[in-house]
């Protein structure tokens, strides 16, 4: 089969106007940091964006001190209408924005722009809109009589959606009265320098909102700092499990989104078509690095190989590549790492048995790529039908009867997310009554919307984000 090709369509990173170097956002100010400064690449072309400045626990700790000083004195006293206001605020400077921080977001993250313009940074207002909106109304929320913010809130966040998980983060705890200190991912930094730029021109009162950049330690440093009272983290399940572990009796509240195992279920009465956009999008969005990722795509047996036939013509489509081309449908692997760590589990998914397949694609030189991938014949007892790949990797398994479909998808450590592809709303409703699962998308997949909750079970953490949930984890005596 032969496809017209597609003219090159770049995004212009002219509208940027990015620093050479950051320092650390504390008490609405940039201040340069004691650690030693590390640069932030593109992962497309490994090229430096801008050097970037690493906090060390002395940092963390008058990042810490300015927050607490705004909560003592401002933002704690402030009606819930004035921190709404100031909210509304910073949603529209995101909209007034959206362009350029959709082209800092793909160029620091490697996501193709038409995932940041269309989804990310839509989002990232969406966010901020909604929780301005309970700002003045969380006396009316069920949350308790008189409901109370918790102080100053420590939020760690990963690299896969960094302004967005960034908004799911800092738009409900100053909504619910809290000032917070957020550290982004080593390896995407860039847009939350750009949200301290938008907190600046919010005119926001100082400290209500901190940025530190750095690594692990920094994170480590910042959740174990005594004058938190709430520890927020998305990542991983290795890390989510070290913080609960040294929160534990210490007082602070702390809710941990960490990774997933989905299934994606395709029963054989399923609009098949539909199906294949929605396994496609289930996995390869964002590269895969999505928590809740349609990972394990479960199809009934007796349409088996017309699904994957589909899906392989279907994969043989997608144009991957330079993510600031508005045809990109796959961009960059966020990092080295990453790459390192998919091309590992894929290659245990080949020794131990899986068949791989990838569509004919020349990939870039330069950067960290890796080719839309799907394995079958895959059992439920391979790695990669139970580690969570966290790249553009797809296991195919089948099943015969509901229950043996509902049996295989609970079969895993986490509990994120399913998907379920049927006709038949009964059966629809029958299944997602049994499956372990935060989130389950119905004849659709990676669905995000600010009233909906999002969180998980089991490996995949506790606490709820988004929607009247979402501010029950930044007030006191609130669940
Ligand atoms: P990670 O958990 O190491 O990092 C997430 C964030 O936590 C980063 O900001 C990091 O600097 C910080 N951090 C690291 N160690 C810390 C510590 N000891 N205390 C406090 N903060 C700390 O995740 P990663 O290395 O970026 O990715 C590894 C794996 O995590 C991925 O392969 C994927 O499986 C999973 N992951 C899940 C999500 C998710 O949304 N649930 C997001 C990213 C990664």
């Amino acid at each position: 089969m032969t496809f017209l090709d597609y003219a090159p369509a770049p995004e212009s990173t002219a509208l940027l106007n990015l620093q050479p170097e950051y320092g650390l956002f504390i008490a609405g100010e940039f201040s340069p940091a004691g650690g030693e400064s590390f640069t932030t690449i593109s992962p497309a072309t490994e090229k430096p964006i801008a050097r970037i400045a690493h906090a060390d626990a002395g940092d963390v700790d008058r990042a810490v001190a300015a927050a607490r000083k705004a909560y003592d004195k401002t933002w704690s006293r402030l009606s819930g209408r004035d921190r709404g206001k100031y909210l509304f605020r910073i949603a529209r400077l995101v909209q007034e924005r959206a362009r350029e921080l959709a082209v800092a977001e793909s160029l620091d993250n490697g996501k193709p722009i038409k995932e940041s313009r269309d989804v990310d940074i839509p989002l990232v207002a969406a966010w901020f809109f909604y929780y301005a909106g309970w700002a003045d109304k969380l006396d009316h929320a069920g949350l308790g009589a008189n409901p109370r913010a918790l102080g100053v809130a420590a939020q760690v966040i990963p690299w896969n959606f960094p302004l967005l998980m960034l908004a799911w983060k800092i738009a409900p705890a100053l909504a619910a009265g809290n000032t917070v200190v957020l550290k982004p991912a080593e390896t995407t930094p860039l847009t939350a320098l750009l949200f301290a730029e938008i907190v600046q021109q919010a005119d926001l009162p100082a400290g209500v909102v901190n940025i530190v950049t750095g690594a692990g330690e920094t994170g480590r440093a910042l959740v174990n700092h005594p004058d938190v009272n709430k520890v927020a983290f998305t990542g991983s399940t290795a890390v989510g499990r070290e913080i609960a572990r040294s929160t534990a009796g210490s007082g602070k509240k702390v809710t941990l989104e960490l990774g997933g195992k989905a299934a994606n279920i395709v029963f054989d009465d399923a609009p098949i078509d539909q199906a294949i956009e929605g396994i496609v999008n289930g996995i390869f969005f964002n590269q895969g690095h999505v928590c809740c990722a349609g990972s394990r795509l479960l199809v009934q047996e007796s349409i088996h190989d017309d699904v994957v036939a589909r899906l392989k013509v279907r994969l043989e489509t997608l144009r991957v590549g330079d993510p600031l081309d508005k045809n990109t449908d796959v961009g960059a692997i966020n990092s080295a790492e990453q790459l390192a760590r998919i091309r590992e589990l894929s290659d245990i998914g080949e020794a131990e048995g899986a068949e791989r397949w990838s569509p004919a694609c020349s990939l870039p030189d330069q950067g960290f790529w890796f080719a839309p991938t799907i394995f079958t014949n895959v059992s439920t007892s391979h790695r990669i039908a139970r580690e969570e790949i966290f790249g553009p990797v797809l296991s195919v398994l089948s099943f015969r009867t509901p229950a043996e479909a509902v049996a295989k998808a609970n079969n895993t450590p986490y509990g994120l997310s399913a998907g379920i592809w049927s006709d038949k709303g009964s059966r629809i409703l029958a299944v997602a009554d049994k499956l372990r699962a935060g989130v389950i998308w119905a004849n659709t997949f990676n669905r995000f919307d600010p009233a909906s909750p999002f969180g998980g079970y089991k490996e995949s953490g506790y606490g709820r984000e988004g929607g009247r949930h979402g501010l029950a984890a930044y007030l006191r005596g609130a669940k």
